[in-house]
């Protein structure tokens, strides 16, 4: 259990990472391109809202080193593409897809771990926190006596009901 809590709140923190990594790198795209050295004959790229992938690049884009500038007057690019040419071939792959696919991904990881947070909260005693799993639904409380949430519930809507309140 305490694993399984400590893999969900890494995925819930470092989901929650990614995602403003992704979306700060997307949208910083939209003003900076930045490119990489070549590695043999291939080139990587982040810019106007996508990654690239050149192969054999043309000498005037080949730099001995990272390379940034400004491309804010450049047009936005939303979809995957691919090129071929004599020189060089590029694949494009737009950064929203990821960005989105992470977020939900962390959405539900957050949701689990709300679910869980609540499971362990209905599970304990109410009045001093012990641990009431493997104890009857309407057992009261071995450690402070007091009566589980279940029968309080119970107890609340038969009050509500216009009828005395039943002791257990
Ligand atoms: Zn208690």
């Amino acid at each position: 259990m305490r694993i399984r809590s400590a893999v969900r709140k890494s995925v819930k923190w470092g989901g929650a990472a990614l995602v403003v990594g992704l979306a700060t790198a997307w949208i910083g795209s939209a003003w900076w391109y930045v490119v990489s050295p070549t590695f043999g004959a291939h080139q990587f790229g982040l810019g106007l809202g996508r990654l690239s992938w050149l192969t054999e690049p043309s000498a005037a884009s080949v730099f001995g080193s990272w390379y940034w500038r400004e491309c804010s007057n450049f047009p936005f690019f939303w979809w995957f593409q691919y090129t071929t040419g004599p020189k060089r071939c590029g694949l494009y792959i737009p950064l929203w897809p990821a960005l989105l696919i992470t977020l939900i991904a962390t959405g539900f990881a957050w949701r689990a771990d709300l679910i869980a947070h609540r499971l362990a909260m209905i599970s304990s005693c109410m009045k001093c926190g012990y641990s009431r799993t493997g104890l009857a639904a309407g057992a009261v409380c071995p450690e402070c006596g007091a009566a589980p949430l279940a029968a309080v519930k119970a107890a609340k809507a038969d009050l509500a009901a216009g009828s005395l309140p039943v002791r257990p």
